[in-house]
């Protein structure tokens, strides 16, 4: 479980936040792909974990698990991923279940905004593809507007609507960077920024994020993600490599339909990297 060249995939979604697919759907996914260690990281929420982690086992496909944590740094959303924690820890739970708690009044300020837009009955439109009541998300409202055929898929949704300065924008305050490492280094696991070329940083910007984020006691980098161009791979294996940070890899599978890096198929991490997994070794189930 030390090499570089395993393929891991520790970042993905399920029904219990904003996938497609459930837990199950995704443990039989990740093993036909060729998936060699798994862990289902669905946003601000754990609930899905006891049957990812049953449906690897039954799979005998080795599995950590994985939560993505909202944060708010500097006025942005950055994502903070968690590995090989425990999932009963209580104050892990109660951290997500604040972070998770403003998300139902956000939905309707959305749905306020996208009325006057001109798009009618979003909140209830959304509502019908959430699959937890406590996590009505973005994702939501954007396959509701392609069903409605306000935009031809979830891309252009998001380019057009539901991000910064568009209809359907609400600012949010989730947790604070600080916290969320805490809830998973003192729930035994092991703090990951997710995909970070997505935030658009500054160099300075970047450089307090991740200063910050070792401070509070994170340890690894996203540097191979669905999100990140073959040239991000390289600006973010150096950038593990200047703060001393372990490398992860996941490909932030959503759906079938909608997310264009399946489950398992990455390019391998970059050599001369330390991976996560190779830290978690104890951790995984
Ligand atoms: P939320 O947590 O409600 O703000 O929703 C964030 C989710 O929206 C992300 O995890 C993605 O699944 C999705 N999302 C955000 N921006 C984009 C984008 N530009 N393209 C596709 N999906 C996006
Ligand atoms: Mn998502
Ligand atoms: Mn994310
Ligand atoms: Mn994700």
């Amino acid at each position: 479980m030390t090499t570089t060249l395993l393929n891991a995939d520790l970042h993905c979604h399920s029904v219990v936040s904003d996938g497609t697919l459930t837990p199950e759907q995704l443990a039989a996914r990740a093993h036909a792909n060729g998936v060699q260690l798994w862990a289902l990281t669905d946003h601000d929420e754990i609930g899905g974990q006891q049957r990812a982690a049953a449906a690897a086992r039954a799979l005998g496909l080795p599995y950590l698990t994985g939560v993505e944590i909202s944060v708010t740094f500097i006025g942005t959303t950055v994502h903070i991923v968690g590995l090989g924690f425990d999932a009963s820890d209580t104050a892990l739970a109660q951290g997500l279940a604040a972070t998770r708690g403003g998300r139902g009044a956000r939905a309707q300020e959305m749905a306020a905004q996208l009325a006057a837009a001109g798009i009618a009955g979003a909140y209830e439109g959304a509502l019908r593809y959430v699959g937890n009541p406590e996590l009505i998300s973005r994702t939501h409202f954007a396959r509701y507007l392609v069903e409605i055929s306000a935009c031809q898929d979830t891309n252009e949704v998001f380019r057009r609507f539901l991000t910064e300065g568009k209809p359907g924008f609400v600012p949010h305050r989730w947790a604070a960077l600080g916290d969320a490492v805490r809830w998973i280094r003192n729930a035994g696991g092991l703090a990951v920024i997710a995909h970070p070329a997505r935030y658009r940083f500054s160099p300075n910007e970047e450089y307090a994020l991740f200063s910050e984020f070792q401070q509070h006691g994170g340890q690894g980098v996203e540097v191979v993600t669905g999100s990140h161009s073959v040239a991000e791979y390289a600006t973010y294996a150096a950038m593990a490599q200047e703060f001393g940070l372990a490398a992860s890899r996941g490909s932030d599978f959503h759906s079938p339909q909608e997310s264009h890096t399946d489950l398992g198929r990455l390019p391998p991490l970059p050599a001369g990297l330390t991976p996560v997994w190779q830290l978690l070794a104890d951790r995984i189930q």
